[in-house]
């Protein structure tokens, strides 16, 4: 019966109480929830085989140390199993929720393998430190000494963020500048509430001020402050900027009122989620609702504006991709959630135009097939001649990925070296860029990438930063606390 419920309302009600039924306020929810979520992780918890072989682990970005926390919490020994599993991980209640298991930890699980079902270890990490955060076990960063050392960090995502946290807890003085007025990046502004609870990271932003983190919001470096100004201020300084230029098509229409990019849809959607005022949400821009919806691209951006599209009560929301279900580069489990909210996949097609004069009215896509291999692999697509056809749509979404912004100009520093990709160049011994000092974590050297990889980044340029403050200032005072 608990089961029933959980999934009847695992889609909605987590971040949309306004569309609970009346008669299950969110005290009943929690405590359904609460009953079901104890009894399933330990018994999730008791199917880990405690192999030997812990591939789980070893295709966990940040080596999680999964078996053990897993054996604790079959044992009900939760607060063990979240000491354990917070040694390696900065947030692991987010990526319990975000990270694509199924590519990673689930994936590699020798009772998958072996055909009996992964064991969810994705939803007890979630489990265990929303545990921790309800029993108080998560405490903010308390340095045994305060250093002299400070260091500055540009980008509050979470990159930026798992690098503040060790940092603080090392006793450094570290200030976070972010153009946006609140921390978290995509956390905050590109991943839909209905899989990252907004709250969630809210309260690890809060934890990280508590700790003694410095935040300078609404403060765009190269605009509103200068490279140079935050070098001069700090002994090093991270830029862990992410990547935020939209990839283009190049096709006729594709300015006009109702061709909208991914990132601006998904930031003007999760800013309502907040109770911000939103012009362009207001003024139906970017709001989907009673909408024919056409979404262009096959990645997660992609699944997250369909799947955005529904929640805000579409007429109806298509998903247009140039290979097929197979060669997707999103998550599968991602897809097979769309399709079962209602999403119609329009597999190996392509737009070549966008219709409508003042403001779009509809698609037109050719066919696409798939021809040879290209450099990376994968067999590239090429348009099927005479197969054009046209869909109705009034709102087109653009969710075909992202490049680096130009940060050598942005910031007026031209001795940051970048890749060819324009992502920027370290040197992978000690994450140092061209410019003594300078560290880069997360997406602007990875390109795109997750959530957990920014994590380990940001805590693997920490350590490296912290090597080279102490060689660099061996005699800088600590200061007291
Ligand atoms: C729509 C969407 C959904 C995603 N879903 C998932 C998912 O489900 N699971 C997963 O693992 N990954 C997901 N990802 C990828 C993941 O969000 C990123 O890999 C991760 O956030 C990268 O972290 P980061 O710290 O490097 O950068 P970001 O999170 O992008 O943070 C960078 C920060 O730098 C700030 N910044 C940039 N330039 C400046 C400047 N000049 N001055 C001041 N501040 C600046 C930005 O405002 C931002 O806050 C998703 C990405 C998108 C776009
Ligand atoms: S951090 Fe991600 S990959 Fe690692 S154990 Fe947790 S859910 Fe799996």
């Amino acid at each position: 019966m608990a089961k029933q419920v959980m999934l009847k309302f695992t889609d909605v009600a987590r971040d949309m109480p306004e569309k609970r039924p009346p008669d299950l306020r969110r005290t009943d929810f929690d405590e359904i929830y609460a009953e079901y979520a104890d009894a399933k992780a330990a018994e999730q918890s008791s199917r880990c085989s405690q192999c030997g072989v812990p591939y789980c682990q070893t295709h966990c970005p940040l080596h999680n140390n999964i078996p053990d926390w897993l054996r604790l919490t079959a044992e009900g020994r939760l607060q063990e199993a979240y000491e354990i599993s917070q040694a390696t991980n900065t947030f692991p209640e987010i990526c319990g929720r975000i990270c694509p298991q199924d590519r990673l930890c689930e994936g590699n699980c020798v009772i998958e393998q072996s055909g009996h079902g992964t064991v969810t270890i994705g939803s007890i990490e979630k489990y265990i430190t929303d545990t921790a955060w309800e029993q108080g076990w998560v405490k903010p960063a308390a340095p045994r000494e305060e250093r002299a050392e400070s260091v500055g960090i540009i980008g509050a995502g979470p990159g930026g963020l798992a690098a503040a946290d060790m940092l603080r807890r090392a006793g450094v003085q570290v200030t976070i500048y972010d153009r946006y007025d609140r921390a978290g990046g995509l956390l905050t502004y590109g991943i839909p509430g209905f899989k990252l609870e907004k709250d969630v990271v809210e309260r690890r932003n809060a934890q990280l001020a508590e700790g003694g983190v410095t935040f300078e919001l609404n403060c765009d470096v190269g605009v509103d402050l200068s490279f140079g100004a935050i070098r001069g201020k700090h002994d090093a300084v991270i830029i862990a900027t992410g990547v935020y230029k939209t990839r283009e098509i190049e096709a006729p229409g594709v300015g006009g009122f109702g061709v909208e990019r991914a990132i601006d849809f998904l930031t003007a959607s999760n800013r309502k989620s907040f109770g911000d005022s939103v012009d362009e949400f207001e003024n139906g821009r970017l709001n989907a609702a009673g909408k024919k919806v056409v979404v262009i691209g096959g990645g997660d951006t992609a699944m997250d504006c369909v799947r955005t599209s529904i929640r805000q009560g579409a007429k109806s929301v298509r998903c247009l991709y140039r290979r097929d279900r197979e060669n997707m580069p999103g998550s599968q489990r991602e897809v097979q959630n769309a399709e079962e909210e209602g999403v119609e996949f329009v597999w190996l097609s392509a737009p070549v135009a966008f219709e409508g004069t003042e403001k779009v009215t509809g698609v037109k896509m050719t066919r696409m097939r798939l021809g040879q291999p290209d450099a990376s692999g994968r067999r590239a697509p090429e348009p099927e001649p005479g197969s054009e056809t046209s869909i109705p749509a009034d709102l087109v979404i653009k969710a075909l990925g992202y490049d680096p912004e130009d940060l050598p100009v942005m910031f007026g520093e031209p001795g940051l070296a970048v890749t060819r990709w324009g992502t920027l160049r370290v040197d992978h011994r000690n994450m140092m860029t061209s410019v003594d000092g300078v560290f880069a974590a997360g997406d602007i050297v990875r390109g795109a990438s997750l959530v957990v990889w920014a994590i380990r980044d940001g805590r693997d340029v920490a350590d490296h930063m912290h090597a080279y403050l102490r060689a660099k200032t061996p005699k800088k005072q600590a200061v007291a606390a």
